[in-house]
């Protein structure tokens, strides 16, 4: 998609703002969450900024989607014990705020009634 200025997540990516980076690789960052929603909570980030959401990441790039999905695997690994849920939210009235495609990692301990408020 065409953006008419960098996400937030393309300034940490560059390196404009501060993030508390866990991984990265050529294509894909990850790091915690400013506002963590759980014990372990990790935004996983295609480094393009080509993709609004999964949907259209999973139709233009699904290498890089598998890429995010053992990128997240790794970070609850290392983190989390290995297991972890996995959320991407798709548009405003599902809680997305950031348009430039990305995962949540959740673990550490979730409470039950958690899924789908992050
Ligand atoms: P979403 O609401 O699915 O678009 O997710 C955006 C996520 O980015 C939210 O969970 C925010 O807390 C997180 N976030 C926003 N700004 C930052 C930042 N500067 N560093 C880390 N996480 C951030």
């Amino acid at each position: 998609m065409t953006q008419t200025e960098p996400s937030i997540f393309t300034r940490i990516i560059d390196r404009e703002i501060p993030a508390d980076v866990v991984y990265e690789d050529d294509s894909v960052i990850a790091f915690n969450d400013i506002a963590p929603q759980a014990p372990v909570h990790v935004v996983v980030v295609p480094k393009t900024a080509d993709y609004r959401d999964v949907v259209e990441l999973a139709s233009g790039d699904p290498a890089l989607l598998a890429h995010v999905v053992e990128v997240a695997k790794q970070v609850a690994d290392e983190r989390a014990g290995g297991e972890f849920r996995l959320i991407f939210n798709n548009g405003e009235s599902a809680g997305q705020t950031i348009f430039h495609v990305h995962a949540h990692v959740l673990g550490g301990g979730l409470s039950e009634g958690t899924l789908g408020s992050k």
